[in-house]
């Protein structure tokens, strides 16, 4: 069993405290990733988990066994670096095998790791190649190659694929899905990249100034964000956001918009309804937008510039000093500044008070 448990974790750098307290359950086999913009602390944490890092405050267990004091060599971990971190006049079966060779390892059994290494990875024909005889893509199968000769309990992945290209990006996204799906092991992943995220996890952590704001599935976070930073970290493009003032509460709340000409949405709610006349924003996904007439208020906007991407079309508009992105379908229509009419749904919106809090 390799479940991580993160119980009220710190870390300070001198006196600035860059963690504050995290709580996080990594089950057995769970591919969970840790995303938030930079500096948010997301490497710390792995680091902390590596053992690369002391921690200030709190208790790290994996498979059960506390390791606060345990070195990294013993905490049954592996970790895959954004620099591939290759020895350049090794091959890349001695790149393998390094690691094993130095610890004495059985050297049938080093072969043995090393072979299905390979195999898994698809890599066994480049064997006898140096790195630099490697493409990108490549270099990062033999980094990741080198974490699983370990045989570790848990891999720890810190931005793994940030030097590729966006193509290659994709087609290593995929194959350490696949890879993840054929160890079974527990796998954490930092990223900054929500797509990352979104994509390869099981449960996302999103972090956000050394607090985690909230964890969950990656489509829970996108249907249900506990905030407006998670409503607006996760999705691409991003979420909308617009000031709004509350003007009703009769059992639904009705907000009007500041910047579309007295537009009120009316919108159910389950728990209690803000008072009248706060200030409120309503969230709106660019997928969310609907013909005129088709919503439960319509808004006025220009259109200030179109992109078309094949398969569907962004629309960046504006209205007084709010910009929206609204997704339409596929077009090749060019944006001129002209007014364009489109609808909102109650349904199909969130509502965050000032301090940035859902109010559901
Ligand atoms: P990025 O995506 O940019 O790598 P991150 O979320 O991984 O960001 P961390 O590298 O964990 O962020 O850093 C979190 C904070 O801790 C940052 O404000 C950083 O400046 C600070 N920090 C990291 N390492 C040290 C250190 N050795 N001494 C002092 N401060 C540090």
């Amino acid at each position: 069993m390799a479940a991580v448990t993160l119980k009220k974790v710190v870390k300070r750098f001198g006196v600035f405290e860059i963690v504050h307290g995290a709580n996080i359950d990594v089950n057995d086999g769970e591919f969970v990733v840790f995303v938030g913009p930079s500096g948010c602390g997301k490497s710390t944490l792995l680091r902390m988990i590596a053992g690369l890092e002391d921690i200030s405050g709190g208790e790290i267990a994996i498979g059960g066994k506390l390791v606060n004091d345990v070195e990294p060599a013993d905490r049954g971990i592996a970790m895959v670096f954004q620099s591939y971190a290759l020895y350049p006049h090794m091959s890349v079966e001695q790149n393998l095998s390094f690691g094993l060779r130095m610890n004495g390892n059985p050297k049938a059994d080093t072969e043995r790791r090393v072979k299905r290494a390979a195999e898994i990875l698809r890599i066994a024909e480049l064997m006898k190649r140096r790195p630099r005889q490697l493409s990108g893509g490549q270099r990062q199968r033999v980094a990741i190659g080198r974490a699983i000769v370990r045989e570790p309990q848990v891999f720890l992945f810190d931005e793994p694929l940030s030097n590729l290209d966006a193509e290659l990006r994709v087609q290593m996204r995929v194959e350490i899905s696949r890879l993840h799906k054929e160890l079974g092991v527990t796998m954490i992943y930092v990223t900054h990249d929500q797509t990352e995220a979104m994509t390869l996890a099981d449960r996302i952590v999103v972090l956000n100034a050394g607090n985690i704001e909230q964890i969950g599935a990656p489509l829970d976070l996108y249907d249900d964000p506990a905030n407006r930073f998670v409503a607006g970290f996760v999705g691409s493009p991003k979420m909308n956001f617009m000031a709004a003032k509350v003007v009703g509460n009769d059992g639904a709340v009705t907000v009007e918009l500041a910047n579309h000409g007295g537009a009120r949405l009316r919108k159910p709610l389950s728990g209690a309804p803000p008072a009248v006349g706060a200030e409120v924003v309503l969230g709106v996904r660019p997928e969310h937008f609907f013909e005129a007439g088709e919503g439960d208020c319509d808004i006025a906007v220009k259109a200030d510039v179109a992109e078309h991407l094949g398969s569907v079309s962004y629309v960046y508009a504006s209205a007084g000093p709010e910009e929206l992105i609204i997704e339409r379908e596929a077009s090749r229509q060019r944006a001129n500044g002209d007014h364009m009419a489109v609808s909102i749904k109650a349904v199909r919106s969130l509502l965050f008070d000032k301090s940035g809090a859902r109010i559901r």
